[in-house]
């Protein structure tokens, strides 16, 4: 599932092609149920005519600012945006379609249709559920502490919660986790100073890292992430727990190991990642 770093280098590729500025002549929708917020029909006619004024990124969406209205996209499992030139024949798994004024196209693929596109009139009914942006200059380390003692649950299912921070999925959940030396199972309210400040640095670190690669692309199938332009993310060859389990921790050449918190597959170092609890784990 794209996180942060992937939806951030999608909405940097597709405002490279020179996505902002168009105007929408139309909309095609092969799979209404991607649309959210009305039937299909109302999107269509609700969208076309509308310019685009801004893209950018919060959380895992991608928040296109129209002349009247604003679209989020989310991309859960598999989505994925291709940028067309030339109109080509629609795709199996090509659900929507926008076509600008000037014949170039955005094509919105999602094999697996998880994907969601939602229209509001006002953005804030949206962005008003979301949790702090962890790159902003909000996301401060007493901004994390207060939030961590105002719950008592596991750091893991904490993180991932889009209320709390956005943009954190399973991967850099547990590489922050790592690099910031805290057992996912940890609870919130128990972390010491020193740990919330590492925890801090590590989650900007990881997100940070994974732009710098380009996103993590786990597999070479359809339903894996690729960017715009087709290409693989990179920060595969640099994760230090996520799907490492069997390889020696690169600090301290302990095996990694696979447990299951919060019904999600969590990957750890046991000597890195003591906690109070730890002795109650059992790798699967
Ligand atoms: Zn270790």
């Amino acid at each position: 599932m794209p996180e942060l770093p992937e939806v951030e280098t999608i909405v940097r590729e597709l405002i490279a092609t020179g996505l902002v500025g168009k105007q929408i002549a139309t909309a095609y929708v092969q799979w209404p149920k991607i649309i959210d917020t009305s039937d299909d029909q109302v999107f269509i006619h609700q969208i076309q005519g509308q310019s685009i004024n801004n893209l950018a990124r919060r959380g895992k969406y991608l928040v296109f600012t129209l002349s009247q209205s604003t679209l989020f996209v989310h991309l859960r499992m598999s989505g994925k945006f291709e940028w067309l030139a030339n109109p080509l024949p629609i795709k199996k798994h090509e659900h929507v379609r926008l076509v600008f004024t000037d014949g170039t196209i955005l094509r919105y693929e999602d094999p697996r249709k998880f994907g969601r596109w939602s229209l509001y009139s006002d953005p804030l009914e949206k962005l008003s559920r979301l949790g702090l942006e962890p790159l902003s200059s909000n996301f401060t380390c007493s901004a994390l502490t207060s939030m961590l003692q105002r719950y008592a649950s596991q750091i893991k299912p904490f993180l991932l919660n889009q209320k709390h921070i956005v943009g954190l999925g399973n991967i850099y959940v547990d590489e922050a986790l790592w690099e910031a030396k805290i057992n996912p199972q940890q609870l919130t309210n128990s972390l010491t100073k020193k740990e919330i400040k590492a925890l801090h640095q590590a989650i900007q670190n990881v997100l940070n890292k994974g732009i710098e690669n380009k996103g993590t692309s786990l597999g070479v199938g359809a339903s894996n992430y690729y960017s715009v332009s087709g290409r693989r993310g990179g920060h595969q060859h640099h994760l230090k727990v996520f799907r490492q389990q069997g390889l020696a921790c690169s600090r301290c050449s302990t095996l990694i190991i696979k447990i299951v918190v919060a019904q999600r597959g969590t990957h750890l170092c046991p000597t890195c990642q003591k906690s109070v609890i730890f002795n109650e784990i059992k790798p699967l």
